[in-house]
């Protein structure tokens, strides 16, 4: 890790594009945790990295998207009081459909570090132990001792037992991985046997499935943050992240099949009405990310 600060300001910027778009003169934009942590990743790599089946050629830095299909400029300013902090499994940084790129681009407070089984990152440790934070684990129950298990997050409308709990930010950990590597992860990352550990309800999963006809039995990491999101009261962020990663399967998908982006389907017309909830619904600035010392 470098000297710089784990998160990014990537919401004290305008969303802005390398790509080579007309008449674009926005600064560059600052890059965020997954970002930096792909970059990193890349650097330690002997032999490019080859996507399998992703679209090939030049990829904006900023969305990882062809330029012709780059989506930099939709990207939503948020102000979040919830923070992730992603566990990404080595090669999961790479991969140009990795959903937890797209959580940082919309939460400020985003987090990413690469696990390993030998070793771990002095900076995590610090994170989970800011008392600033409530970490939460977000993990299936059945993989945990029942005692750790919860199914809700204290916010400040939750009727705590401790009030000191409630001034605190929820922090979701998510273990951004295949399955077995998140199992692994789960079993083998002894400094997080001490967090409680979030599982999504059933009923929430079902509820969410049928809204938006997935049917695959397992979600992706953006998909899972934005029920954190919801169970945090973070309502608009949540509905955003939604949106925002339809714009991104719509946006990669056609790179993929080399069809023009279609920046008027029903996707951007949700992303666009969502956004434009924005300033009645937040009434705040957008939050500047934390820093954390490394
Ligand atoms: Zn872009």
């Amino acid at each position: 890790m470098n000297g710089r600060s784990a998160v990014a300001d990537a919401n004290a910027a305008p969303p802005a594009c390398t790509a080579k778009v007309p008449a674009m003169s926005l600064p560059a934009p600052q890059p965020h945790a997954v970002s930096r942590l792909r970059s990193q990743r890349l650097a330690r790599s002997s032999k490019p990295f080859m996507a399998r089946g992703g679209p090939r050629g030049e990829r904006c830095a900023g969305c990882r998207l062809q330029p012709s299909h780059c989506m930099c400029a939709l990207r939503p300013l948020l102000p979040v009081d919830a923070g992730f902090c992603l566990l990404m499994a080595d090669i999961e940084p790479l991969k140009p459909s990795n959903t937890g790129w797209l959580v940082a681009d919309v939460v400020a407070d985003t987090f990413a570090f690469g696990w390993a089984r030998t070793e771990v990152d002095p900076a995590l440790l610090g994170l989970l132990a800011d008392p600033q934070w409530q970490p939460y684990l977000v993990f299936p129950a059945d993989a945990a001792a029942a005692g750790r298990v919860v199914s809700d997050v204290l916010v400040a409308e939750s009727p705590a037992k401790n009030t000191a709990d409630l001034k605190k930010r929820p922090l979701f950990v998510l273990l951004d991985a295949t399955w077995p590597e998140a199992r692994k992860m789960f079993r083998k990352s002894p400094y997080l046997d001490h967090l409680p550990v979030l599982s999504l309800q059933g009923e929430q999963l079902s509820k969410y499935r049928l809204r938006r006809s997935q049917r695959d039995e397992h979600f992706c990491t953006s998909e899972i943050a934005a029920l954190c999101l919801a169970l945090a009261g973070e309502a608009l962020a949540a509905q955003t992240l939604e949106a925002y990663l339809d714009v991104f399967t719509s946006h990669y998908l056609l790179a993929k099949q080399q069809l023009p982006a279609d920046m008027d389907d029903a996707a951007h017309h949700r992303l666009r009405a969502l956004r434009s909830a924005e300033p009645a619904a937040a009434n705040k600035l957008p939050r500047q990310p934390t820093t954390i010392e490394r």
